[in-house]
């Protein structure tokens, strides 16, 4: 691939918390000068056929998911988000652990209302659930009720008072073991790169040493370049990734306007994509031109 093709690597649309149509995505990330676009909403593919059927004839498409995963840090649970590329999305274990992650979503969204609206806020789990319209349910959905309800103005301030852990209303859920989503990211054909690790709070769980053992694993990359990682997180995930034999990624997170950041905002090199589309087994083949 060029040197200078614009890869990336994380996105997000309507089938989880994001806030553009699959269709809407691909375009956008076409007419922002993107070459490549990775879809990977929340604990679902419900997003890759509408995204593929909508692809602009110049844009790759890298169809993935972001899984709901947890691991120990001594007697607290640390949560960690796993981005999977390229997996079989028809695999009968995938299947059954985004089945389950989803309703666990619907469940804790759920607790998280009643005990809102227990303390008077105006908000109802079938507003909620009238928002998520069907996506596997986000704080993202319970803050655009909350706006909807006049009760704050943006996502972000509802993130900032009410929604964010361990303060507010904030319900933690019951997520797949990390390593074991790693094994089923792999067994399903595809690769498995940890999501912003030292976005929030994951640096307590992530340690280096558990970094290797997740390559041992399996693990494939590490996601380096993301806006929610200042410089001095960058150059360490650089490092750790060069000692591990693991991809370094880079990738905006881009959930429309439920965040303020840009499609493209960070950037993967066009040699680590190779690398990644190298370790999957081509049961969900890559649309359009890698090279
Ligand atoms: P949940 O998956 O339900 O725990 O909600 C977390 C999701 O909300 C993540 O995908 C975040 O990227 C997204 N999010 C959107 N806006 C914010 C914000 N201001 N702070 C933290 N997370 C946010
Ligand atoms: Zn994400």
């Amino acid at each position: 691939m060029d040197s200078d093709v614009r890869i990336d690597l994380h996105s997000h649309s309507v089938a989880s918390d994001g806030t553009d149509t699959p269709a809407e995505l691909v375009t956008l990330a076409a007419a922002a000068g993107l070459d490549v676009l990775a879809i990977t909403d929340h604990d679902t593919t419900d997003g890759w056929a509408p995204a593929a059927a909508a692809r602009p004839a110049g844009l790759t498409l890298i169809r993935g998911a972001e899984f709901s995963t947890q691991i120990a840090a001594g007697d607290r649970m640390v949560s960690v988000h796993l981005l999977g590329y390229l997996f079989d999305p028809a695999d009968a274990a995938v299947v059954a652990e985004q089945t389950r992650l989803r309703e666990e979503r619907r469940r804790r969204g759920m607790a998280m209302v009643q005990r809102m609206a227990a303390d008077g806020l105006p908000i109802s789990g079938g507003q909620v659930m009238r928002i998520a319209d069907g996506a596997p349910v986000g704080r993202p959905h319970i803050g655009q009720a909350l706006i909807e309800s006049g009760v704050v103005e943006s996502v972000d301030e509802a993130f900032a008072s009410l929604l964010g852990g361990p303060h507010g209303y904030y319900l933690p859920k019951a997520d797949t073991d990390l390593a074991t989503a790693v094994r089923l990211v792999t067994a399903a054909g595809g690769a498995a790169v940890l999501a912003h690790p030292r976005g929030r709070g994951e640096a307590l769980a992530l340690r280096p040493a558990v970094i290797g053992e997740l390559a041992q694993a399996g693990l494939v990359g590490i996601e380096v370049d993301h806006p929610d990682h200042p410089a001095a997180a960058r150059a360490e995930l650089a490092a750790l990734a060069a000692a591990y034999g693991l991809l370094s990624t880079g990738s905006s997170d881009y959930h429309g306007h439920n965040k303020t950041l840009t499609i493209g905002q960070e950037t993967t090199r066009p040699d680590q994509l190779v690398r990644l589309v190298e370790r999957t087994s081509g049961v969900t083949p890559v649309l359009g031109e890698l090279s």
